[in-house]
């Protein structure tokens, strides 16, 4: 019905130019590109509803190895990250998960914490808490956490999140801003990202000073 919907629209715009006027044109074009973005948003809806349909693949996995792959995808994938400087305090731990998913992760939270950043000197720490340190640092969320469970995080100094925002971003199509900014999206990334880490048994969240940056923190 949707490609129905976009080639009588076209249909209408190159055939009965004359009839609807510039106007009509210009309704036709609005029509023309929403029904691109909802043809966008339900293969995002598939491919949601398809994670975790098929059983985990559970592996023992070099989560080092796994981040140089993403960062290299996402470097190819972009020309402007000369300013971004991506810090890897001390190697990550091997854990059991499903290294496609775990890719996915990785990928959608490096990507957002590029994207929602302003500054010139962009940065990105990817890095991980044992026990010692999540006591330190008094994460009420981590209490009842294994002790042997890393808890993983991911750091920008970016635009940041408003705390009332701070949970809802991880509801599928929830996105803060208007569909052209901060180079667009469909707000169906943390939502896949939380859905695979559920799919894990672990949990994400977000810290973040609004204006100074955010630290997803998450463990598997
Ligand atoms: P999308 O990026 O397509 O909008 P996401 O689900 O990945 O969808 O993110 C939802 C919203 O959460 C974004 O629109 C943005 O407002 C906010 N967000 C995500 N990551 C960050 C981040 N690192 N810093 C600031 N805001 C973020």
């Amino acid at each position: 019905p949707l490609r129905g919907i976009y080639n009588y629209s076209i249909i209408l715009m190159e055939d009965y130019a004359q009839v609807v006027g510039e106007e009509g044109i210009e309704y036709l074009q609005t029509l023309v590109s929403l029904s691109q973005r909802m043809d966008t948003l339900i293969d995002v809806l598939l491919k949601f509803s398809q994670i975790g349909q098929t059983e985990l693949n559970l592996e023992v996995t070099n989560l080092n190895d796994l981040l140089d792959a993403a960062i290299e995808v996402f470097r190819a994938s972009r020309r402007d990250l000369h300013q971004f400087d991506l810090r890897i305090p001390r190697p990550l731990p091997n854990i059991q998960c499903d290294r496609v998913l775990v890719n996915e992760v990785f990928g959608n939270l490096i990507g957002n914490a590029f994207k929602y950043n302003e500054r010139q000197q962009k940065w990105i720490e990817i890095g991980y808490f044992d026990t010692e340190e999540r006591s330190r640092l008094k994460l009420p969320q981590t209490n009842n956490l294994n002790p042997d469970t890393p808890l993983f995080y991911v750091r920008d100094n970016g635009i940041g999140i408003q705390p009332h925002y701070l949970e809802t971003i991880f509801r599928l199509f929830k996105r803060l801003h208007s569909k052209e900014k901060y180079q667009g999206g469909t707000g169906a990334g943390l939502a896949i990202v939380k859905k695979i880490i559920e799919l894990h048994d672990g949990k994400i969240w977000v810290e973040s000073i609004y204006g100074e940056g955010s630290t997803f923190f998450f463990h598997f």
